[in-house]
Formats: C-alpha cells, sequence, structure tokens
C-alpha cells in the first residue's frame, strides 16, 4: 500500500454553480490539470476524486462535483449527487462567480448546514468581478498561478479553523487499548478469501497504530494461536481477531486476557459502537417474512463464502430461525426506503470515512431502523458480543444494561 488511503484522508468537497469556476480552483490548488476544465457550462458530470498531500494538514481527497444550476435535465440529478458527496464530506468550498451569492448559492449553504458540514467560500474570478464585500472569504483569480501560495495559506488557516479536531487528528484505533510497550496479538485467518499477497487494510492500519503508540505486535494466523499463547511469558494486554474466527479466540482466550475484533475496532473508529451494539438486539426481535439489509460500502468482486453474501445471512437464518428477507446494497450509496427494513447490517467501512459511517447511522435512526454492523453481529450471533465489549467500559455497561446480564445469543 504506497498511498494513505480514502477512509483516512480529509474529504473537501467542490461544490458551486455551473461554470463558477470549481475545476480551475481545483487545478490551482492542486497544482496540476486533473480536472477537466472548459467554458461550455455544465462540462463535469460526475465527482472526480484528486488525492492531495496538504501539509501540516496531511493527507486529504478532494471531491470535485458537477455544478448545477444550468437548464439541463440533469442539473437536478447533479444536486442529488451533491446532496450525497456532503453525507461523506468533512468539509465543502463553494466557489461563487465574484461575490454572487443567489439562490443556488443559498441552497448549497443550506444543504451544509443541514449535513453539519462546515462550508469555506471561494470568490472566483476576481480579474473580471469587483469583489464588494469579501469579508471570511477567499477572493482568488484561479486562472493565476502565481497566487497559489497565498490562496493554499489562506484555505489551510480556514480548514485548520472549520475542521472538527477529529477530522484533522482521527483517535486512536487501539492504541489507547494496550499501555505503551505493551503486547498487542492479531489473529488473521489466511484463507482463500485473503487477498494474495497482503493483508486488508483494517489490519494494516491496526499494525500501524501499534507502532504509533510503543507497542509490539505479534501476527498470527487462527491455527497457531493457541500455542503461541502458550509460549509467551506474560500474557498479551490484547488480542485482536478477524470476526470470521471470533468464536474460536474467544474460547482460547484466557477471561484474564482483553479480546475483541478489528471490525468493532473499526465500528468505535468510524462509527458509534454504542449505537451499533444497540442495534444489534434487533436480531433476536425479527419475525418471519421481515426484511435485513445488507450494506456494504464497496462493490469488491464477492467470492463464493463470501461474509456479506454468503456467511451473515447463512448464520442469521440459522441463528433466528426465522425466514427473512434479506437484501443487499453496495457501493458508496445508501439507499432510500429504509424504512422498509426491519435492520440493517452495515460491512466494517474500511474504504469509507466516519462521517460517511455516520451518517448512514443517522439516516436508519431517522427512518426507524436499526443498524449494525457486520464484526457485532457476526459476535452476537456467536454469542460472544458481551466478552468481545470487555476492552470498551462504557458500551459493555450499556449493553448489560439493556440485556440485564442475560442474553449474548438467542435462547
Ligand atoms: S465491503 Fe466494506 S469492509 Fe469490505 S472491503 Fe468493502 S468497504 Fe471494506
Amino acid at each position: 500500500m504506497q498511498q494513505t488511503p480514502k477512509g483516512l484522508r480529509l474529504q473537501i468537497a467542490l461544490l458551486g454553480r455551473v461554470n463558477a469556476g470549481k475545476s480551475s480552483f481545483l487545478n490551482l490548488v492542486t497544482g496540476q490539470s486533473i480536472a477537466i476544465t472548459s467554458d461550455i457550462p455544465g462540462t463535469t458530470t460526475d465527482v472526480v476524486e484528486k488525492a492531495q498531500e496538504l501539509l501540516p494538514i496531511g493527507p486529504v481527497l478532494w471531491l470535485d462535483t458537477a455544478g448545477f444550476g444550468d437548464k439541463t435535465e440533469l442539473s437536478a440529478k447533479r444536486l442529488e449527487k451533491t446532496k450525497k458527496v456532503l453525507d461523506r464530506a468533512d468539509v465543502a468550498v463553494l466557489v461563487c462567480e465574484g461575490d454572487k451569492i443567489g439562490a443556488i448559492e443559498r441552497k448549497v449553504i443550506d444543504l451544509a448546514e443541514q449535513k453539519k458540514t462546515p462550508l469555506i467560500v471561494v470568490f472566483n474570478k476576481a480579474d473580471i468581478h469587483k469583489i464588494k464585500n469579501p469579508e471570511g472569504a477567499i477572493v482568488v483569480n484561479s486562472l493565476d498561478k502565481s497566487s497559489r501560495d497565498r490562496v493554499l495559506t489562506e484555505l489551510k488557516a480556514a480548514l485548520i479553523r472549520l475542521c472538527p479536531e477529529e477530522s484533522l487528528n482521527p483517535p486512536a484505533i487501539l492504541g489507547d487499548l494496550a499501555p505503551a510497550h505493551g503486547t498487542v496479538v492479531m489473529i488473521v485467518p489466511i484463507d482463500y478469501e485473503a487477498p494474495k499477497g497482503r493483508i486488508i487494510l483494517p489490519q494494516v492500519q491496526a499494525i500501524r497504530d501499534c507502532l504509533d503508540h510503543n507497542q509490539a505486535v505479534m501476527v498470527v494466523k487462527e491455527n497457531d494461536y493457541q500455542s503461541v499463547l502458550k509460549n509467551f511469558k506474560k500474557q498479551p494486554d490484547l488480542v485482536v481477531c478477524d470476526s470470521q474466527v471470533v468464536h474460536q479466540m474467544v474460547e482460547q482466550t484466557p477471561p484474564g486476557i482483553k479480546c475483541t475484533t478489528f471490525s468493532i475496532l473499526m465500528a468505535r473508529l468510524k462509527g458509534d459502537l454504542a449505537k451499533l451494539v444497540e442495534g444489534a438486539e434487533a436480531i433476536w426481535q425479527l419475525v418471519d417474512g421481515d426484511r435485513v439489509l445488507i450494506a456494504e460500502s464497496c462493490t469488491h468482486h464477492a467470492i463464493d463464502d463470501d461474509i456479506g453474501r454468503v456467511k451473515i445471512p447463512r448464520l442469521l437464518l440459522e441463528k433466528t430461525g426465522r425466514q427473512l428477507i434479506i437484501d443487499h446494497v453496495s457501493g458508496c450509496e445508501f439507499p432510500g426506503g429504509l424504512a422498509k427494513y426491519n435492520l440493517v447490517i452495515q460491512c466494517g467501512g474500511c474504504m469509507q470515512n466516519r462521517k460517511e459511517i455516520l451518517s448512514r447511522i443517522n439516516q436508519c435512526k431517522a427512518a426507524g431502523v436499526p443498524i449494525t454492523n457486520y464484526g457485532v453481529c457476526l459476535s452476537a450471533l456467536n454469542g460472544v458480543l458481551e466478552r468481545v465489549l470487555g476492552p470498551f467500559p462504557e458500551v459493555l455497561k450499556m449493553y448489560r444494561k439493556e440485556n440485564n446480564g442475560k442474553r449474548t445469543t438467542k435462547n
């Protein structure tokens, strides 16, 4: 892996009316010609992503959206796309033609407010428009390359001022769950589902996080775990496994050792662990004919024993004993019509950022549908949820209170 993954980059949506010069602005700040620019309104029709290192902020991802406000049939669709982009953007930049804040710009400002997305305003084409009141905005002629340093300085200052702390400095993945100089064991199955020649993103990120926190990491396959554990003179501070072997990890890990799964770590990092644990309770309330949505955030090619397509549905039917209708959706867009579901099971979202997962949780909340994620769901179905919540005392307390200490699986 040579680049910071998308989910770890600060995501900046670039918005504005058709031909306001969004793409030219992007060319200026990135110092490249990566977006198509044209004098013909509406040339850009889809979101164009561009990664950039923007020090001292760090890795960012620009989301150059299609402009809206023209009279074409596509305009309404573009506005819809813009709304979706705000579900994942940590911050938005609104590019205006001169200092014109018309109905279109107000619409964007309202949308950003609704989605709780901080907004930076850019008055573009300053060479041809007289900017009367530049207060709070970045004033620029995007075609003037000599202004790049000044514009970048102003942009970075605005990003630092407006972005939430957690967007600029994401919290630890697991480094806070073990002491400095402690030891973390990671159980990583290498079966035919594992990608060739590498391990998957959440595992890579977890190893890096341990190193950032001065912890030692031992990575083992599930078949070697027990013998490796016996050889430890001092027991490890934390064990983390792939959700698919959670049952085995819990069976083989002495009660005094904290253990959890990569997917639960991701639920805490990117979403709301308490909410996703609460959502898992709905598994046991399902009745015949209920509908469950399994949401994958990317379009990876599913193989024979795919976790979302095969393993979770199989376990869900087996452990609940219900006849359920199970739908799947994949890709970065969450479907509408959530109210018809009785439960949503979201993947670990390793390709997504926290804003996007939180937005999915909020959409479910608005539709009155419980939501959980793969790791929490698999641990619940395996009857080990209480044990793997051990490293998170607050959530464990809530879980015990809600369950009255009675149930970790269906009786
Ligand atoms: S389906 Fe979700 S967890 Fe799996 S690879 Fe895609 S984004 Fe990551």
